[in-house]
Formats: structure tokens, sequence, C-alpha cells
């Protein structure tokens, strides 16, 4: 096969594409805008560390990658959550001990992915190269190199851009007609932070969770690396609240702060306050537009077509599963690219809608839920109805962590389920009252109504 594939971004989605690509036989040029992360010591950039889940392990499973991944992963098998006494409680992610997610560290994923593209004689990264645009009418994409500043033009049959929330190839989507875009930032912005190895190596607190501290209005949460610490990651409003981000200006506040509200986690981090003033305030933003592709000449994947909120842990996850499905459409299409990318933006769309919707949803979840009585009811619901109804039932956290059931049906029966079980969870106080096949029945009776099919079919 001949045809020249050019990928703009070799971040994590780009990476994995690029592997796809190779297998098939396109000859694959990638250009990244900074350096080669496998030379130069930089950050690979937004957070330190990922959940890793079902979706992104099927897409890494598929060239064969899964196994080498997760062997650089740690396992989280449910929540540790920190109450403000310091109290903990365990909240088990999955029904089984099969069911956990897996902290992998941004960089070590995206080294190995881009190390096994480059195995392919028939793929070239080229760093340092930043993307400034592209001709949507010749297909050409144009380059300035960071280093000397020089520019270029490449040219291929056509042109993905993976090049991340702020693309420059969305940019110039932005320029034809009939493109629709939307970028809604959040009021809240995060702070990277670190629980460090244990003196004498090992970790500190519990090694096989998702710590979390939910207060409200703001939280903290934090994943374990390999090496023994912990990245923990504060996410707080700029300006509402008790506490926020614009309040924290002393170094005696941020430590006031911790002592108040979390001075369990405050005992954990000796370097709390530097990192807090050294690091900078990541925020957060979701992005929506369509369509994904301009007359196949160029195609928008990732986070440049649907960058969601972390909370959900599915960014990644769903880049990956975008790759997967692609690569099905190259199956069918060949290299009839129209075709590939106008089916590819109608099956991904909505889905990409819905963990957005999602994502937003599960940030009241952790900041606020997790710790009322209500909603842990409803967790022990969710595992009875499971073992009881099997294929009819799974939780909302399951189909999407858990499952490739496509998003836009998780979110629909998902949504039934949580409102009518909260609804039922609330009257009573102990999981015995609940009266089970009654809570099917109603799930089942909701379902009829939105036409949803009471069956799951599980991995499509
Ligand atoms: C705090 C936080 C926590 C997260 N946690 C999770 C999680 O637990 N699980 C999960 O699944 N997802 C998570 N995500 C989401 C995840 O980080 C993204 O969805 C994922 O990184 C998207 O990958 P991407 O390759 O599409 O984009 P990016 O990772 O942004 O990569 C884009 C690449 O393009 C390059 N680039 C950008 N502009 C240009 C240009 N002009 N020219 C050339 N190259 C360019 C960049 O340097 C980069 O290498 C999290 C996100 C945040 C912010």
């Amino acid at each position: 096969m001949s045809q020249k594939v050019i990928i703009v971004g070799a971040g994590l989605t780009g990476s994995l594409l690029t592997i796809y690509l190779a297998r098939r036989g396109f000859n694959v040029e990638v250009y990244e805008r900074r350096a080669d992360m496998r030379i130069v010591n930089i950050s690979a950039g937004k957070s330190i560390n990922l959940a890793l889940s079902t979706r992104g392990i099927h897409a890494l499973d598929q060239v064969g990658l899964a196994e080498e991944v997760l062997k650089t992963a740690v396992a989280m098998k449910g929540r540790m959550i920190h109450s403000n006494k310091g109290e903990l409680t365990f909240q088990p992610y999955g029904k089984n001990e099969n069911e956990y997610i897996n902290s992998i560290s941004r960089k070590d994923l995206n080294v190995i992915l881009m190390n096994e593209a480059e195995k392919f004689p028939n793929v070239q990264i080229y760093f340092n190269q930043r993307c400034t645009g592209m001709s949507l009418e010749t297909g050409e994409a144009y380059f300035v190199n960071e280093t000397h500043g020089g520019s270029s033009v490449v040219s291929g049959d056509t042109v993905i851009g993976t090049d991340g929330s702020a693309s420059a190839i969305r940019m110039e989507f932005l320029r034809s007609k009939h493109f629709n875009f939307s970028q809604s930032y959040e009021n809240y912005g995060y702070k990277e932070l670190t629980i460090p190895t244990a003196e004498g190596g090992g970790f500190r607190i519990e090694k096989n969770a998702l710590h979390i501290w939910p207060r409200g209005s703001y939280m903290m949460i934090a994943l374990p690396n390999v090496e023994g610490d912990f990245t923990c990651t504060l996410f707080m409003n700029y300006e509402n609240g008790e506490y926020n981000l614009n309040k924290l200006v002393a170094r005696t506040d941020v430590t006031q702060f911790f002592q108040k509200v979390m001075p369990d986690a405050l005992e954990l981090m000796p370097e709390l306050v530097d990192d807090f003033f050294n690091n900078p305030t990541g925020s957060l933003l979701t992005i929506k537009c369509y369509p994904w592709n301009i007359n196949g000449k160029a195609l928008l994947m990732g986070d440049a077509a649907h960058a969601i909120l972390p909370f959900f842990g599915q960014g990644m996850n769903c880049g990956f599963e975008d790759c997967y499905y692609f690569d099905k459409l190259i199956e069918k299409h060949g290299t009839d690219w129209q075709k590939i990318f106008e089916e590819f933006g109608k099956l991904r769309k909505e889905n990409a809608d819905a963990i957005a919707e999602l994502a937003l949803e599960n940030f009241v979840e952790m900041r606020d839920l997790v710790a009322h009585k209500d909603f842990l009811l409803k967790k022990k619901a969710d595992v009875l109805l499971e073992e009881r109804y099997p294929e009819r039932f799974i939780s909302k956290y399951a189909m999407v962590t858990f499952h490739r059931i496509p998003y836009a049906i998780a979110m629909k029966r998902g949504q039934i389920q949580d409102r009518i079980l909260m609804e039922m969870c609330s009257k009573i106080d102990s999981i015995d009252e609940l009266n089970l096949e009654e809570a099917f029945d109603r799930i089942k009776t909701e379902f009829a109504k939105a036409g949803i099919e009471e069956k799951l079919k599980l991995e499509v």
C-alpha cells in the first residue's frame, strides 16, 4: 500500500493510531510539537498518571501491547474515601476481584507506544515540529521547527489531527462552512501534588486504591505510581466557596487549608507547599465539534475532536477506542477516506457526547456523593442487582469502565437506573430494606418507555 497518512501529534491517541495504520501497511509520517520525551526530560503534559480501563486495554490488546503496558500499572481495586477526621472507607469498583482500573504513567505509556510505532519501517516520527495549520483544499500541512525555526510543507493522501484539545488542525476547520464548535471551561482548576515514596521504599497509604478526599465543592484524588509515590490532584473552584484557588495565595494559606480539611493528607506531603506554588494550575474544559472531517482531506480524533473532563477517567480510553473503530472502518472501506471519516464521525459522535456528559456527572459523584448514605446504599444495590439480573442490569460505572457497551447506551441505561435507585435508597436505612424485584421492575418499565432493550448486548 503506497498511501501516505500524515498524523499531527504523537500523544497517546496519535501514537496508537500510528501503530494501527502501520500494521495495515500505510506509510505514516507523524509530526510532534514537543521534543522526543525518550531523549529530553520533558513532562508528557496534563496529568502525570492516568486510569486505564477495559476500552483502552482492548484497543491496546488488538495491537499486542496490553500485556506490556499492564506490567507497568498499579491495580486500583476501589475508591478509598478519606473523611475530614482521617477515617478510611473502601468502596470496591467492581462486583468481584477482576473488576479494577489501572494507574499508569502517561510518559511510560507514550514511550511504549512510540517505541512500538518506530519498529515499523513505514513509520517516521518527526519531533519539534509544530503544526501551524493546513490547506483543506490541497491537503498540505504546515509546520514550524521549534528548535531552529525553519518551516516546511508536507503532503500526503490524508491528514489526521490527533493534536489534542488545542488542535491546530481543528483551527482550520473553524474557517470552513457548517462546522459546529463549542468550548466550555469549568470554573475549576487543578493542581498536581505528590505523596512521596515511604522512607526505605514502598507506599505510604493503601497501594491498590484510588484515594479520594471528597469535600463537597472541591476534592483531592491520589493515584499510585509503581515507584511507590502517589500523584495527587486537587480540583478546586477558582473563586467560589469557603476555600478556593484564589484564596490560597500565601504559603500559610495552603498549610492551614490542608490542616483544617485534609489533615491526614498534610502529614503525607512534606513537599506540599513547594509543589503547590511550583506546579501550574491546570484548567478543565469540554470541547464539542462536528463534523470531524472535511472532504476526506482531514479528520480529527481523540481530544482534538472531543476533549472531556477527567472525572470518569475516560478521555484516553475513548481516544484509544476511536483508534480501534477507525481501524475496523479501514478494514471495511479500504482507502476511501471520505467514506471512512464520515462513518467514523457518525459512529463515534453520540458516544463522545455521552461520555462528556457522564464525566460531568461523575464529578459531582466523586467530590460529593461518595460520602452520602443514599449513594453508598445505591452502590450496594448495584452489586445485588448485577448478581440477580446478569446481562440485564449492570451499574453505570461498570458499563463505562469494565465493558465496551457504547457510551451512549451506558448513559441512557445508567441514568434511568441511578435515578430510580437513588430515589428508593433515600427512603431506607439499610440495604436489606430494598425490594430488589420492585427496583428492577421499575427500571424495566422505564427502559421500555425509553425504547431501551432489556437485555444488554455486552461487547459490540
Ligand atoms: C487532569 C487530567 C486527568 C486525566 N485522567 C485521565 C484518566 O485517568 N484516564 C483517561 O482515560 N483519560 C484521562 N485524561 C484525559 C487524557 O489525558 C486525554 O484524553 C488524552 O491525553 C488524549 O490524548 P490525545 O493524544 O488525543 O491528546 P493529547 O494527549 O493532548 O496529545 C496531543 C499531542 O499533540 C501534540 N501537539 C499539540 N499541538 C500540536 C501542534 N500544533 N503540532 C504538532 N503537535 C501538536 C502534543 O504535544 C501532544 O503530544 C485526563 C486529563 C486530565 C487533564
